[in-house]
């Protein structure tokens, strides 16, 4: 059997008892890792001064190895901050007129994947199956064959892959495209994406995914679509354990909470949730001093000006309709801007009548799968979905919102609200029994078993035959 190596920008290290960090999908590669005696390699998080830092330090957990390399400032600077995050991010969530790019931010991301290429050379054996992770490390095949290697490997991308209109505003990214086709195989959240893809590929003529348009040459490759999931038994207990015994939260009971968690970040639409819902309280005043959305929005890539100016506008949003709507005894938006440990956040989502998960895009949003196998089945709470989340092609029996318009919000708060026991139940079950098939265990042996298929499995994947150009 061949051994698997992860690769990622950061790695999650299992702590002092040798568990892996809380998340499913630290959880899920740890366990994938397990069973084939892998090695997982990124960034140690450490930040070294000078400009070349030193080589691969090595720990090992429970049969897995943790390869860490530093990085110094600059290369932090221009290939994390800069343009995975301010030029990559914003782009493959269609915010192109956020995008910073700059050549030089373009050739630090190069640069760095040359760097991590470097590094896993050595450790890498002839016949290790590679898999790559997200957008930071998008070149990283092609870095590694320029460098003789031939292992199989496959790429996994969390974000969404843009339309080809907005892909092309990135200048060169007809090289990030080349990158990509060095790949085995290329995963992404949903068929959207991957036709996204494919047009990107068809306009560009580097290939045709399943067609004869172009000449193929070279090595094949494949793409899918690989849905990640959550644990979603694990997450189910944690919510079923006894509500807080020293009740942290009785300023909660008595009210119907709609509740929301995300990362600051200008994908979520927290401010049009935020507005979306002081509307629903203007127009159902009877639904006032009984009825609270609890947003839950840890700080998140705090050097980014993007990031600091939401910081303080959705601060002052929710300072704005507290202040307009709140009364002595009740507070409409209670906003807290730190990060919860994943237990406390299960019994929040289970006590939660409305989920409310309305980003602007998103690649899956493991947020929706979390509130929804955090319910009691007897009495499920409802999710409100935007249709540009990922899991809204999974979870179509949410109610499913267009984020950008608040009427529509409100209203389906307003539906989640008055919606009878029985059609709760009727729309939850389907969405839960979903939930437990497609787990994150099955999305990681789904994946790997179409990177490194046992002999005779058929293989479903779209081929595309790239063409000489
Ligand atoms: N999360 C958490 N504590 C918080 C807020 C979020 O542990 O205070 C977790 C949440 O449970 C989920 C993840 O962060 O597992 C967010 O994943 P998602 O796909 O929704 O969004 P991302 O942040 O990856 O864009």
């Amino acid at each position: 059997m061949s051994r698997l190596i992860v690769v990622s920008n950061r790695v999650s290290l299992p702590d002092e008892h040798g568990s892996p960090p809380p998340g499913g999908l630290a959880v899920a590669l740890n366990a994938a890792l397990r069973r084939k005696g892998g090695l997982w390699m990124g960034w140690s998080s450490k930040v070294k001064a000078e400009e070349e830092p030193s080589a691969l330090t090595e720990k090992e957990f429970g049969g897995i190895t943790y390869a860490l390399t530093d990085l110094s400032q600059k290369d932090l600077e221009g290939y994390y901050y800069g343009f995975a995050n301010q030029v990559l991010w914003p782009i493959f969530h269609n915010r192109a007129d956020l995008a910073e790019y700059s050549e030089a931010r373009a050739s630090a991301y190069y640069r760095v994947n040359g760097l991590f290429a470097d590094r896993l050379e050595q450790v890498l054996r002839k016949d290790d199956v590679i898999w790559v992770h997200d957008y930071q490390l998008i070149p990283l095949a092609e870095k590694l064959q320029q460098r003789g290697h031939k292992n199989r490997i496959g790429f996994f991308l969390h974000t969404p892959w843009p339309p080809a209109d907005i892909l092309f505003t990135l200048p060169n990214y007809d090289t990030l495209l080349r990158g990509l086709l060095c790949y085995d195989l290329v995963g992404f959240h949903t068929e959207n994406d991957r036709n996204n893809f494919a047009e990107c590929l068809r306009r560009q003529r580097l290939g045709d995914v399943n067609g004869d348009d172009f000449r193929p040459y070279g090595k094949e490759f494949r793409c899918g679509v690989f849905p990640i999931s959550i644990d979603t038994a694990g997450f189910a207990s944690l919510a079923e354990g006894d509500d807080d015994p020293q009740d942290s939260y009785c300023r909660l009971a008595g009210f119907d909470i709609a509740i929301g968690v995300d990362r600051l970040d200008y994908s979520k639409g927290i401010e049009n949730r935020i507005v979306a819902f002081s509307r629903f309280l203007q127009s159902n005043k009877h639904r006032r001093q009984k009825t609270l959305l609890l947003q839950i929005t840890p700080k998140s890539r705090e050097k980014i000006p993007a990031y600091q100016a939401m910081q303080k506008d959705v601060a002052e949003l929710v300072g704005r309709v507290d202040g307009e709507l709140g009364t002595v005894g009740w507070v409409p938006v209670h906003y807290i801007n730190q990060s919860l440990g994943q237990p406390e956040l299960a019994r929040l989502y289970r006590r939660a009548r409305v989920g409310l998960v309305t980003p602007l895009r998103d690649g899956m949003n493991l947020v929706a799968k979390e509130y929804v196998a955090a319910q009691d089945h007897r009495n499920p709470g409802v999710l409100v979905l935007s249709r540009f989340a990922g899991a809204a092609s999974e979870l179509d029996e949410a109610i499913l919102v267009n984020p950008y318009d608040g009427e529509d919000m409100a209203r389906a708060i307003e539906t989640a609200l008055d919606m009878p026991r029985d059609e709760r139940i009727r729309r939850w079950t389907p969405m839960m029994e979903r939930l437990r098939e497609h787990d994150v265990y099955r999305w990681c042996d789904d994946f790997l078993s179409n990177l490194d298929p046992p002999r005779g499995l058929p293989v479903s994947l779209d081929v595309v035959s790239p063409v000489a150009g």
